[in-house]
C-alpha cells in the first residue's frame, strides 16, 4: 500500500508533522507544482533541506551532485535552488544561461563566510613569498569570488584525490580546518596549510554523543562527515560525504546507523531507506532550514531572489571547478565551464 505524505513525514518527526501542518504542506506543494509548470522551472534540493521540500524536488543530492544536475538543465528556463547561497552561485557558474533563484536570502553559510576574497588574496600573497609553488584548493563551500582566486575546487568526497592530483607540495586549503586535517592525514607527503574556518554545525558535535550511542546500540555503524572535529572522526566506521552516507547505508548489511552530520541527512535517510534505522547525533543548520515551502511559492511567483555574478568572477570560478573535474575524472561534458585550463 502506498504510504501517505502524513505517514511519511511522521516517520521523521511525529510531533511536528501533525494533521493540520501536513494539510498546509499539501496545499503548498500543489501550488508549487502548478507554478513550476507555469514558469518552466526545475527545483534542486540539497540533502539537508526540510523533508517536505524533497516532495517537489526534481533532483536531490549533495553540492557536487546538484552542480552536475544544474549543468544538465536544458529545457527549463529557471532553476529554483533549495540549498544555500554558495550552491546557487555554483549553479549559475555552470549554467549561466538559466535564471537561478534562491528562495530565501537568509540561506547563507557560516563556513563560506569565514573566507572572503580580499583576505584570501592577502594570505596567498604572504604565503607565496615562502612557498612559490603554493596551490590554493577551495572546498566548494566558498563564495564564487573565493573560487575565482583559487587554483582548484574540491568537495568533501574528492578533496583527498584533488590534493594528491596537483603537483604543488604546498597547499593552502580553504576554508574548513577539519576537512583540511582529514586531507593532511591522507596525504602526509604534502604540506597542508589550513584556513581557520569551520562549520558551526559539524564543529558542535562531540565524541560523547557518538560514544554513548555506540554503547547503547550494539553493531551500530557510525558514519561521520569529514567537516566534523578530529576526535569525532576517529570514532567513525566511515568518514563520508552526504551522498556517500546514503550509498553506504543502502548497501550495508547493518540495520542501525548513526549519521553524524546535519539533521537533514538523517531525515532524508529515514525516508529513502525505511527498512533501516537512523539514530541522531546530528545538529540542525539554521541556514539549511531557512527555506520553507512558502518561500518557494513566493520565489516562483515573484521570480526572487535571482543570483547574478560578475562575468570575470564567473569564468575564473568556473576554471577552478573545471580543474576539479579534470583531476577527479568526473563528468563535466555538459558544464558551461572553460576547457582551456591545463590539468596538472
Ligand atoms: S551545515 Fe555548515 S557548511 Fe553546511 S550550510 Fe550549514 S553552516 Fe554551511
Amino acid at each position: 500500500m502506498t504510504e501517505t505524505l502524513f505517514e511519511k513525514l511522521r516517520r521523521v518527526d511525529a510531533e511536528y508533522y501533525d494533521k493540520e501542518r501536513v494539510h498546509e504542506i499539501e496545499e503548498a506543494l500543489d501550488r508549487i507544482r502548478a507554478l513550476k509548470r507555469q514558469r518552466n522551472a526545475v527545483l534542486l534540493a540539497h540533502n539537508y533541506q526540510r523533508p517536505e521540500i524533497f516532495e517537489v524536488a526534481d533532483f536531490t543530492g549533495d553540492s557536487l551532485g546538484l552542480s552536475l544536475q544544474a549543468a544538465e538543465v536544458r529545457d527549463a528556463e529557471m532553476i529554483v535552488f533549495c540549498g544555500v547561497h554558495f550552491m546557487a552561485e555554483t549553479a549559475k557558474i555552470v549554467n549561466p544561461e538559466k535564471t537561478v533563484l534562491l528562495p530565501n536570502l537568509a540561506a547563507g553559510c557560516s563556513l563560506a563566510d569565514t573566507a572572503n576574497a580580499t583576505d584570501v588574496k592577502d594570505r596567498i600573497r604572504e604565503l607565496k613569498e615562502y612557498y612559490p609553488d603554493l596551490a590554493v584548493v577551495s572546498y566548494v563551500n566558498t563564495t564564487a569570488e573565493v573560487k575565482a582566486v583559487s587554483d582548484v575546487c574540491c568537495t568533501s568526497s574528492n578533496a583527498v584525490t584533488v590534493v594528491r592530483g596537483i603537483s604543488s607540495q604546498h597547499i593552502l586549503f580553504i576554508p574548513d580546518q577539519n576537512l583540511a586535517r582529514h586531507v593532511a592525514n591522507h596525504v602526509p607527503e604534502k604540506t597542508i596549510i589550513a584556513w581557520d574556518g569551520y562549520c558551526y554545525v559539524h564543529h558542535q558535535i562531540t565524541p560523547d554523543a557518538v560514544e554513548t550511542m555506540r554503547r547503547q546500540v550494539p553493531g551500530i555503524k557510525i558514519l561521520v562527515h569529514p567537516e566534523c572535529r578530529d576526535d569525532v572522526l576517529k570514532l567513525a566506521d566511515a568518514a563520508l560525504s552526504t551522498s556517500g552516507m546514503i550509498d553506504y547505508a543502502k548497501q550495508s548489511n547493518a540495520l542501525d546507523f548513526l549519521a553524524v552530520t546535519e539533521c537533514g541527512l538523517s531525515d532524508m535517510l529515514q525516508i529513502a531507506v525505511p527498512e533501516k534505522h537512523f539514530y541522531r547525533a546530528c545538529k540542525i543548520c539554521r541556514f539549511m532550514k531557512a527555506i520553507t515551502l512558502h518561500d518557494v511559492v513566493v520565489a516562483l511567483e515573484k521570480r526572487q531572489f535571482e543570483i547574478t555574478l560578475n562575468e570575470d568572477v564567473r569564468v575564473r570560478a568556473g576554471q577552478a571547478l573545471t580543474r576539479m573535474f579534470e583531476l577527479t575524472g568526473a563528468a563535466r561534458d555538459n558544464l558551461a565551464l572553460p576547457a582551456d585550463v591545463a590539468a596538472e
